[in-house]
This record gives C-alpha cells, sequence and structure tokens, in this order.
C-alpha cells in the first residue's frame, strides 16, 4: 500500500473481501465514469461533479499515481491515462494493488456484463483477464436472482403446480454447491421488517402464483415478504452463509426500511440454524449493527460501500462500528462494484482507518502491539476465513 504511515501489522495483511461484485469490461468516458461515483441515478448536475465529494477527493488523492500520474491529478488528466492504458491494465493494477487474498464476489446484480470470479481471481502469472486480482475467489449467489431464474424457466407449471418452493430448493442447492454463502436483497425488495417465522408450504404456494401469474406471462419484480423470508430459511437449511443489505445503498432502497433493528426477531428465530448472517453496508446504522454482532452469536458485520464513499471520513466510521462490534465479528468488505478503483479505495481506506483505531489505542496503552496485531488479523481475513469455511470451495 502506498502509504509508510499504516501500522505494520495492518500494512502487511492481506485482505479477504467478503462482499464486492466484478468490474466493467470497458473503457469509460467521463460522464459514465463520474456516474459509477454515485449511488444516485444521476450524476453531478449544475454545478455539482461527483469528483466534488469525499469518494472524488479520495479517488484524486491516492488513485493516479497507480496511473503514473502526480496525487491530486485533474479529472481530465486522469481519466485521459485511464483510456490509454484500458480497462483491463488499469483493474489489473488496482485489483492487485488492493493487497486481496480472497474476493467472495456477489455475481447477483450486473446490469452489464461484470468479470466474475474466474476472472478475478486465479494465478497472477496468468494471460489475459484470469488473476486480475490475484486472490482466490468464490461466488456469492443471490437468492432474489435464484428465484427469477426459476420464475422465468417454469413459470407456467411451478404457478399453476404449486410447485415453486420445490423448484426453488432444487436450483438453489445447485446454484450454491460450490458458493462461499448467499445474499439476500429483502432490504431493496421489502424492507427488513420481515416476520421471523419460517413461511408454511401453502403461504409460499400462495405468494409465487400471485407473483408468477402475471398478464403478460413475464414474472413482475419479486417483492414479496413471504417470498424473501421462505429464500432466507432455504439457505439455512442448506447450511449456508447468509448476507443481507443493510442500510446505505442506491436510491431504490426505502432507507428508513433498512435498519437492521429491524431484523431483531429474524435473527431471534432463525438462531438455532447455526448458520452466520452477515449484515453488509450497514451505514448510517453501523452502531445498531454493531450491537447485533454484540448480542447475536451468529451475527456479523462489515463497513462496506460507506468505507469508500466517506472517503477519509471512513475512519470515524470504523472506529464507530467498533464501539461495540467484537473484534471476532468485524470482516472486511469494498463493495467495489464496476470500478477497480472502488475496489482498491475500499481496501486502502479500510487500513488507513483500521490502523488509525488501533495506533490511538496503542498511544493512550489501552492495548499492546499484540492485541492490535490479533485484531488486524481478525478483520482483515481471519473472521472470513472462520465464518465461511464450513462451505468447501
Ligand atoms: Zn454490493
Amino acid at each position: 500500500m502506498p502509504d509508510d504511515g499504516l501500522l505494520p501489522a495492518v500494512a502487511e495483511l492481506r485482505l479477504t473481501d467478503h462482499h464486492c461484485h466484478g468490474v466493467l469490461r470497458r473503457d469509460l468516458d467521463r460522464p459514465a465514469f463520474e456516474a459509477m461515483l454515485t449511488e444516485a441515478d444521476y450524476a453531478g448536475g449544475p454545478g455539482v461533479t461527483m469528483f466534488g465529494s469525499q469518494l472524488g477527493l479520495a479517488l484524486r488523492r491516492w488513485c493516479p499515481p497507480l496511473l503514473g500520474l502526480a496525487a491530486h491529478a485533474s479529472p481530465d488528466e486522469y481519466l485521459a491515462a485511464r483510456t490509454t492504458l484500458g480497462w483491463e491494465e488499469v483493474s489489473r493494477r488496482f485489483l492487485r494493488a488492493a493487497g486481496l487474498d480472497a474476493l467472495y464476489v456477489d455475481t447477483g446484480f450486473e446490469p452489464e456484463p461484470l468479470t466474475g470470479p474466474p476472472e478475478l481471481a486465479g494465478p497472477p502469472e496468468l494471460a489475459g483477464l484470469a488473476g486480475l486480482a490475484g486472490g482466490r475467489a468464490r461466488e456469492i449467489v443471490r437468492l432474489e436472482q435464484v428465484a427469477e431464474a426459476v420464475g422465468a424457466r417454469r413459470r407456467d407449471e411451478v404457478a399453476a403446480a404449486g410447485e415453486f418452493a420445490a423448484a426453488f430448493r432444487a436450483e438453489l442447492a445447485v446454484r450454491t454447491r460450490h458458493a462461499a454463502g448467499v445474499k439476500s436483497v429483502a432490504a431493496y425488495r421489502v424492507g427488513l421488517d420481515l416476520a421471523p417465522d419460517r413461511p408454511t408450504e401453502t403461504e409460499v404456494a400462495v405468494a409465487a402464483a400471485h407473483w408468477l401469474d402475471t398478464p403478460a406471462g413475464v414474472p413482475g419484480r419479486l417483492a414479496d415478504p413471504v417470498l424473501h423470508r421462505f429464500f432466507i430459511w432455504c439457505a439455512a437449511d442448506l447450511g449456508l452463509p447468509i448476507q443481507f443489505h443493510v442500510g446505505y445503498g442506491d436510491r431504490d432502497v426505502d432507507l428508513h426500511r433498512c435498519n437492521p433493528l429491524l431484523l431483531t426477531g429474524l435473527l431471534r428465530a432463525i438462531e438455532p440454524a447455526g448458520v452466520p448472517v452477515l449484515l453488509l453496508h450497514n451505514y448510517p446504522f453501523h452502531r445498531e449493527a454493531g450491537y447485533l454482532a454484540q448480542v447475536f452469536p451468529q451475527v456479523y458485520v462489515d463497513a462496506g460501500l460507506a468505507t469508500h464513499n466517506l472517503g477519509r471520513g471512513s475512519a470515524a466510521l470504523i472506529a464507530e462500528t467498533l464501539e461495540l462490534t467484537p473484534f471476532g465479528k468485524f470482516l472486511f468488505s469494498s463493495d467495489g462494484f464496476g470500478l477497480p478503483e472502488l475496489h482498491y479505495l475500499g481496501a486502502l481506506l479500510f487500513r488507513r482507518g483500521l490502523s488509525a483505531f488501533l495506533r490511538a489505542g496503542l498511544d493512550d496503552g489501552s492495548w499492546t502491539p499484540d492485541d492490535a496485531a490479533q485484531i488486524a488479523r481478525q478483520a482483515g481475513y481471519e473472521n472470513a476465513r472462520r465464518v465461511y469455511r464450513e462451505r468447501a470451495g
């Protein structure tokens, strides 16, 4: 990492990025690039540029040197260098520089094809796209995408015969055979205020029929609390770690319905299943998430997505997340999506924030260097390996 100020125990970490996405397979002009720097569905406007944000300034501070430019290069200089090098070389530089040992790749949201796990991983010496990041990569399967695939393929049969539940279970078992875990985007579709109990077969059949039985013959947007709960329980039955989108995301979410405390009943009900539950992003509810990580043995949290979006403010975010979160419950994720700069900034700002947090405690004698090194390893990769290792890759 290009920062000598980091604690050595943090600088040396090879991180496990337990939630990220692939990168775009094309070069970008400035409007397209700026559109990737925001969760909004517009980029800037009169007098507003996405480079004029914490993320934009962090990008100009840290990314230009990897393209051979001075720190703080102008956006136009930066984008010109990016285009000259080409997206593939740019991706390789940033993903390698992120210092990742492993990437868990959410393959569920791809408005256009992104690089997949095989391209992100693989031995670094492989040519082409393989090994862009130089780490291991595993897939995280999105539950709703499995359902939508089942619904699109067999909508007549499953709606008529009430066989959706069985078809979904079978498809999920196949899709997750080599996956690290699954992810629920219930937060985006219906919010997190989900009833705790496992829905009955009849409830699932009625909900599925309602979803699949559309006049156009094409299933509509899947947004039914019964079905989202059903998917979560099916994943628990398979013993899979379950990631939840929580808090901050694009404007498709109703943020007031994405407070993780709304999951409390479900977390209580699902605890006996013994599967890890990973609360992703969490901002601005990261303190609430930390509380849940403390009181529920199976709950883990990260601060992905917000880490790079808050730029230099992410040090405070990480310190606040760690107010209550036990150190054995905090994981690194970048939530990098589309731009490899986001994977890199997520990793870099995570290291800076964690290093500042640990150094503050060392400076006032709150913990020892050995304690700090252990916390760094736990957050950097040990917790992720422990949580996900039940599933052999
Ligand atoms: Zn994501």
